[in-house]
């Protein structure tokens, strides 16, 4: 049944900008201040007050817009979409309708199957963010802290045909993004935000069903979810025959259902019009190509590159390419230890697990990448075992020191000592007789039972190759 539908989603998905101030005042942006403290007439929209642009929103957008392989428009006006709510102060908003910063771009999204699809971008234009209400009990609060930060809007062609797609157009988008600097992209702070319209198309008997927008989904999740469940809801009240109605409708996490909100509002609801307190801009060419020099190497290139130069499978250069921080790190350890592959395994392993325990990222990780290759080759060099490595790691991080630093102050280094490992030897022998005795009448698995004796005894510093030799060669005299 579900083989006689065409699923058609295209995104909106607003992206607050990093810039130290707001679009058009110069309040702090500063995430979790307290409430209205990051506010000025200018935000709170008091009268007589007019905003001035932010020229670093320009910038922020005109670099997504390189990154996202859009057309960068050679001038751009300001609008203002008009509607009432609380936590809007001035009752409009400025944004941009008819002479958008950007257009036209595309990004590839690639599947964990290897399939490629492009997904074009109609638009990308900046915009304000609104306040937030905060509901306590039966009365609610407005905090106008985010009033006034500014925002681009990336509007998708509908060509995405699944959830799954959807998700994954917005992970490539955010790994965009944040390697450009121009977000964090941190969902769960609302500073990356999808709308998804959503509709449906029965093949066999040519019906199109009308278009529903579901409203402000903030995680990978969530969206993944909300969207197959809309589009089951649909697919079910198509084949009953009844109407899908033009609606936006929201997503109720704990109850796992899409809900109406109201009627879909026509661009004509809104009474568009120029913003007439700034002007038209201009944007010279030097201006975008001064911006286009300044956007790193973007994550699909990094991920081509990771597996050619450094022999990656496509599972770790997908992850590590990802987070510019996480490459960086990557990129340093690889280089200094001359092991990308040791480095990779370290931090998929690891430095993750190390970082999801704690609730950490990278970016506030003790130890550097170069700490890391330091260890790794500490570690190609026998100097230490690799239990010996993870514990070392734990302590880096804990202490900011240097892997070798630790292992002076603590005697980590492995045992290499032939000697030393012989009168271990001989202590477990003289320990466990009847081991000896075994293996003389040719139960030969006890000796995995002596290493892991002479591996306790050595609080695991032994260097296990040396104890099996020793261990067989002084078997063999008695
Ligand atoms: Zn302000």
């Amino acid at each position: 049944m579900k083989d006689d539908y065409k699923v058609v989603i295209g995104l909106e998905v607003h992206v607050e900008l990093n810039t130290e101030s707001k679009a058009f005042c110069s309040c702090s942006t500063n995430f979790g201040a307290k409430p209205n403290m990051n506010t000025c007439p200018i935000c709170l929209a008091l009268p007589g007050t007019l905003p001035s642009l932010n020229k670093k929103v320009i910038e922020h957008a005109i670099k997504s817009g390189l990154a996202l392989n859009c057309t960068i428009n050679p001038f751009f006006t300001m609008d203002r979409k008009n509607y009432f709510y609380p936590d809007n102060p001035k009752n409009y908003q400025i944004t941009q309708k008819n002479y958008p910063i950007c257009e036209k771009g595309y990004i590839d999204i690639e599947d964990y199957k290897g399939n490629i699809k492009t997904i074009n971008i109609e638009r990308i234009h900046v915009e304000e963010d609104a306040g937030k209400l905060i509901h306590i009990q039966d009365k609610t609060l407005v905090d106008f802290n985010r009033a006034g930060v500014p925002l681009i809007e990336i509007v998708t062609y509908p060509d995405l045909c699944s959830a799954e797609e959807a998700v994954l157009f917005v992970k490539t988008l955010k790994a965009i993004l944040t390697t450009c600097g121009v977000s964090d992209c941190r969902m769960e702070e609302g500073s990356l935000r999808v709308d998804g319209n959503i509709s449906i198309k029965n093949k066999r008997l040519n019906i199109q069903g009308n278009r529903v927008e579901l409203k402000n989904i903030n995680s990978f999740k969530s969206l993944e979810k909300a969207l197959n469940y809309e589009i089951d809801r649909q697919i079910q009240l198509m084949n009953m025959d009844k109407d899908i109605k033009l609606e936006t409708r929201r997503w109720d996490n704990d109850k796992g259902i899409t809900i109406a909100m109201r009627d879909k509002e026509e661009g004509e609801d809104y009474r568009y019009f120029p913003e007439g307190d700034l002007t038209a801009y201009k944007i010279e060419e030097s201006y975008i190509y001064k911006i286009s020099q300044s956007i790193p190497e973007l994550p699909r290139s990094k991920y081509k590159r990771f597996i050619s130069d450094y022999e990656l499978s496509s599972y770790e250069a997908d992850i590590l390419s990802q987070d510019i921080n996480i490459s960086n790190f990557f990129e340093k350890a690889a280089l200094r230890s001359g092991e990308p592959k040791e480095a990779a395994n370290l931090i998929l392993g690891e430095v993750f697990r190390i970082l999801k325990e704690r609730q950490k990222e990278i970016q506030s990780f003790n130890i550097t990448g170069y700490d890391l290759g330091e260890l790794i080759l500490i570690l190609k060099e026998g100097v230490i075992s690799s239990s010996t490595a993870k514990v070392l790691m734990e302590k880096m991080f804990l202490t900011g020191k240097s892997a070798k630093d630790i292992i002076e102050e603590e005697n980590l280094s492995q045992n290499n000592d032939k000697d030393a490992i012989g009168e271990i030897v001989q202590k477990v022998f003289n320990s466990y007789p009847k081991a000896v005795e075994e293996y003389n009448y040719g139960k030969r698995k006890v000796i995995t039972f002596l290493i892991g004796m002479v591996m306790k005894e050595s609080k695991g510093r032994a260097n296990p190759e040396l104890v099996k030799d020793i261990i067989l060669k002084k078997l063999n005299e008695v």
